[in-house]
This record gives C-alpha cells, structure tokens and sequence, in this order.
C-alpha cells in the first residue's frame, strides 16, 4: 500500500510527521529518504512532537544517533548520511534499536539498506520545481 502527500510549506510536512509519530508503535522502524535539504529533519520534528518528545530535534549528522526518551515511546533518530560501512552500524549497536520497544526514524536509509527490517515503513521525499520552490511529494510505503 502507498500513500502519498503533497505539501507546500515546512510546516505541513511537519504537521504529516506529527500525525505518525502520534500513531507509531513499539518496533516501527521508520526510513526517510530523499536529497539534502528536502525535510528529512523537518519530518523528524513533527515525528517527535507527535510522540510528545519536547526537546529540540536536529539532524544528528555528526553523532549518526541521538536517542529521546521523554516521549511516548523512545525515539532513535539514525542520520546515517556520513556512514562508511555498514559494520559502523553494529558499534552503535542498531539492533537494540531496531529490534526494541522504540521506534526509529533513519534519515538516508538507503545507504544502509542491506540491514533494514522487511517491515520499515519507507517514506520519501522529494521535489518538483516546476510546482514551485516547497513543494514536497511525500510518499509512504
Ligand atoms: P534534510 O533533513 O532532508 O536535509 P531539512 O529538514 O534539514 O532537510 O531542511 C529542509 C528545508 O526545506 C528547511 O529549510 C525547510 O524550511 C525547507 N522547506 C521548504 N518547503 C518545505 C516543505 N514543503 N517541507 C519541508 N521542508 C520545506
Ligand atoms: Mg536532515
């Protein structure tokens, strides 16, 4: 099944993330893709608030995982953009992620598709200029 969404402000992909992060469930590995600067982070934003984290949520490039457990349920936030090999993966220990009662959301999951669940929720991102500079089709599947 695909869904797909079409936005044409930060805030209505915020608004879409925050209605999934309000109905995710314990295990769901959430997968984002799309280019630098389509609003992988801003998707993640929603995705927190909906889970009712307060704290603020970066793209966490620089750490490849930032964990919030001030929500509803505990939240893995995998950037996994500057990641070199899939063996870094296994350092951080992404199974306990994966596999747990949280949920996880990985910005550029792509680059580590050999590891993902069959079960990931994949959503995509992307632009089309001719439809103007913010608008976003977001597709879930
Ligand atoms: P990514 O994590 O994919 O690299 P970010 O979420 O950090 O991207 O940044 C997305 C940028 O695009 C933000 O500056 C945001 O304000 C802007 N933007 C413009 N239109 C939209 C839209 N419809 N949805 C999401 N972000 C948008
Ligand atoms: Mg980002």
């Amino acid at each position: 099944m695909t869904e797909i969404w079409e936005t044409g402000s930060p805030e209505e992909t915020w608004r879409i993330g925050y209605d999934m992060g309000k109905c995710a469930s314990p295990g769901q590995v959430c997968c984002l893709d799309g280019d630098l600067g389509v609003g992988k982070t801003v998707f993640a934003q929603g995705f927190a608030a909906g889970l009712g984290i307060s704290g603020p949520v970066n793209s966490p490039t620089f750490t490849i995982l930032q964990v919030y457990e001030d929500g509803r349920l505990p939240l893995y936030h995998f950037d996994v953009y500057r990641i070199g090999d899939v063996e870094e993966m296994d350092e951080i220990g992404y199974e306990d992620c994966f596999y747990g009662d949280g949920v996880c959301l990985i910005e550029w999951s792509e680059r580590i598709r050999e590891i993902l669940p069959e079960t990931a929720v994949h959503i995509g991102i992307e632009k089309d200029v001719e439809r103007g500079f913010d608008y976003r089709r977001i597709t879930v599947r």
